[in-house]
């Protein structure tokens, strides 16, 4: 996508310190370049506009500070639910527009009063994205596995963990779709409507008039449906109604915050749910990181043999019931020589962010060594011994442990194999994983 016209406008507009236009131009910009967020935020000496694209802080411009408050009350004024006055505690608004390559946006807006002047982050909401096909968002091996067998269960619960930004509604949204059809009822509960969906009886709740998560659960039943979707569990009466829903044969979709599709287990506990309701509905639960995908004009092979990040990636494989590493390596299409160029050689994709015809900086990935991103997902899938586990009060950590032992991939098994693939980096992947702790 070439914004470079936009980023010229843009140039222009701070230079004739005209607002509406700079706002213009820098929606347009964040949204083309797939930005998820955009921070306009005051230094010392100057300030500047960041864009997060990808995980990953980039930034775009820098403006004189003499200019900063004008763009501020503007945003505040604008957004009608800020008020311009207030600049000493923290404001939030929530505003739609429209972008000038015609895309329907949602911002979430805040300010926060820092010791240079206000900062304002806008997390964007591109309600034109499209929703990408399930097949495509790298859940490969016994992962596609398990979730292709739940997204055909008549009743239970599928959930989704991942921290914000992971792009976890677009693996809900994508897992519907899947099972939108004439014969079943698919209802959602969300806040936003990030994507309009047909087939889907889509519903925005409003918690200041009232209508939450819980109340539409719980007028759910009486839409008739098959398969519910709710935005977020946070609660426990939230927890209660789905699991309730999920006993009374409906398929419920919902997203939870934890850190791994394993330690759901425990929050569902901190929300007092007992391990017989958990054993009774959890089908499957699922987490997900976002990591990028490295260039493919400027990859390069490095040898990580000393790196600890490797060292500790080999260990994941000890655990691995070894029967069940060869069926899954078979099943991502993982080859003999990709094998041994990571187990023994330790050799694995780097980017140069050079261009390996001219050596100028990579056209590509403009130097940055990647492009587009993958997903790296981890599945708990809860099969009868995992209940039995459950039944019998073994904790998650004792349950993971036995899962990781036999045939689950976790988000560093996943990301490991991508690794082989020469898909992402041991960069990317160890942001998110812990190392493990060395006796
Ligand atoms: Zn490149």
């Amino acid at each position: 996508m070439d914004t470079a016209e936009y980023r010229a406008q843009l140039q222009q507009s701070i230079l004739r310190s005209d607002i509406v236009k700079i706002f213009d131009n820098l929606l347009t910009i964040a949204v083309e370049e797939g930005a998820s967020d955009i921070h306009i935020e005051p230094l010392e000496n100057y300030s500047r506009i960041r864009l997060r694209i990808d995980w990953v802080l980039q930034e775009l411009i820098q403006y004189p500070r003499s200019l900063h408050e004008s763009v501020i009350s503007k945003f505040k004024i604008e957004s009608g639910q800020m008020r311009p006055d207030e600049k000493r505690l923290p404001q939030d608004a929530r505003v739609s527009s429209v972008t000038q390559t015609n895309k329907e946006i949602d911002l979430r807006a805040n300010t926060l009063p820092t010791v240079w002047w206000e900062k304002l982050v806008m997390r964007i909401v591109d309600k034109s994205k499209p929703i990408p096909a399930l097949n495509t968002l790298g859940i490969v091996g016994t992962n596609k596995d398990s979730i292709e067998k739940h997204l055909q269960d008549p009743n239970g619960i599928i959930l989704n963990t991942g921290p914000t930004g992971s792009w976890k509604t677009t693996t809900l949204y994508a897992a519907l779709s899947e099972i939108n059809d004439i014969e079943r009822n698919i209802i959602t509960y969300e806040d936003p409507v990030e994507n309009k969906m047909e087939g889907l009886n889509q519903s925005q709740v409003r918690s200041d008039i009232g209508y939450t998560f819980l109340s539409g659960l719980r007028s759910a039943l009486r839409q008739d449906p098959d398969v519910i979707m709710v935005w977020e569990i946070r609660d426990q009466e939230t927890l209660e109604m789905a699991m309730e829903s999920a006993m009374t044969w409906h398929l419920v979709f919902s997203t939870i915050h934890t850190n791994s599709a394993i330690e759901t287990l425990t929050r569902a506990y901190n929300l007092w749910a007992k391990p017989f309701m958990v054993a009774g509905t959890f089908n499957l639960v699922i987490a997900q990181r976002l990591c990028r995908w490295i260039c493919p004009n400027c990859k390069w092979k490095i040898n990580v043999k000393t790196d600890p990040r490797y060292l500790n990636a080999l260990e994941t494989f000890k655990e691995f019931d070894r029967e069940a590493l060869k069926i899954e390596l078979q099943k991502r299409g993982i080859t003999g020589e990709e094998w041994s160029n990571f187990v023994k050689e330790g050799v694995v994709a780097m980017w140069t962010g050079k261009d390996p015809k001219t050596g100028n900086v990579c056209p590509v990935c403009m130097g940055s060594g990647y492009k587009w991103r993958v997903w790296i997902y981890e599945l708990m899938d809860y099969t009868d011994d995992i209940k039995n586990l459950v039944l019998d009060n073994k904790s998650a950590f004792e349950i993971g442990h036995y899962a990781l032992s036999k045939w689950m991939i976790d988000l560093e098994r996943d990301g490991i194999f991508k690794i082989m693939k020469w898909m992402t980096t041991i960069d990317e992947l160890y942001r998110f994983v812990r190392l493990r702790n060395k006796k």
